[in-house]
């Protein structure tokens, strides 16, 4: 397989060489922009397998070199990693709803970048809202699209319409992180009459009904929710 191609839009050189000596030993192709006019200009050209985008630049914010990528064909579905500032709530949020497909709180270990980097490469783009016919699981949890139904360690769920939404859009995306509005829109196909407060609500009652299980779904604080084993991140 070839190596991976990784875009780093980061300001700060001293962190870009860092990152690019650090990923070309875990066997990534690193290319590197200090601003999102030049990392825009370059994931166009030379189309990346994944980009990782610091949203604190100078020039254009990285929230909006998200926004632009994300409205370019070229780069529409390319794996992007946001890296923010530790507890920037907000930013998170407004990154992953323009698309972003994940995000790292600044400092981070290598091992962590690498995880991630591997797990959106894995994932391949967002698929919000996009049935698939495959049977998806997560551990003792499993989804069957196609029968809508969903079971835990082999015995079957009784889930509402919203539950099983919700499970199922976690459930294909293990490890990502969805805002409540995604959920929303999982849930609803665009129609948000549902307010945010409303998923919490869900996901307490699909807890409940995974029983010793409920673990499965992680609050992401402030974030939204995700889906992944123990130490899923870590082993792949
Ligand atoms: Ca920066």
């Amino acid at each position: 397989m070839s190596k991976p191609r990784v875009l780093v839009i980061e300001d700060e050189a001293d962190i870009r060489e860092l990152i690019r000596y650090n990923l070309e030993q875990e066997g990534f192709k690193v290319r590197e922009a200090p601003t999102g006019e030049e990392g825009i200009v370059d994931a166009r050209k030379k189309l990346p397998d994944v980009i990782l985008l610091d949203l604190m630049l100078p020039g254009i914010q990285g929230l909006e070199v998200c926004r632009r990528l994300r409205s370019m064909n070229e780069t529409r579905n390319t794996p992007l990693i946001m890296v923010t500032a530790k507890d920037d709530e907000a930013d998170i949020v407004a990154g992953l709803e323009m698309g972003a497909d994940d995000y790292l709180a600044k400092p981070f270990s290598t091992r962590e970048l690498v995880a991630r980097l591997r797990s959106v490469l894995r994932r391949g783009p967002a698929s919000e809202a996009e049935p698939r016919d495959a049977v998806a699981s997560v551990g003792p949890l499993e989804i069957d699209a196609r029968r809508h139904e969903a079971s835990i360690d082999g015995s079957a769920l009784k889930l509402t319409l919203a539950e099983f939404k919700l499970l199922q859009a976690l459930t294909d995306n293990p490890g990502r992180v969805f805002t409540r509005a995604q959920l929303i829109r999982n849930i609803t196909g665009g129609d948000t009459h549902i307010v945010e407060r409303n998923i919490d609500v869900h996901v307490r009652s699909l807890r409940k009904k995974l029983a010793d299980h409920g673990h499965l779904i992680k609050t992401v604080r402030g974030v939204g929710y995700k889906i992944e084993e123990q130490g899923a991140e870590t082993t792949g």
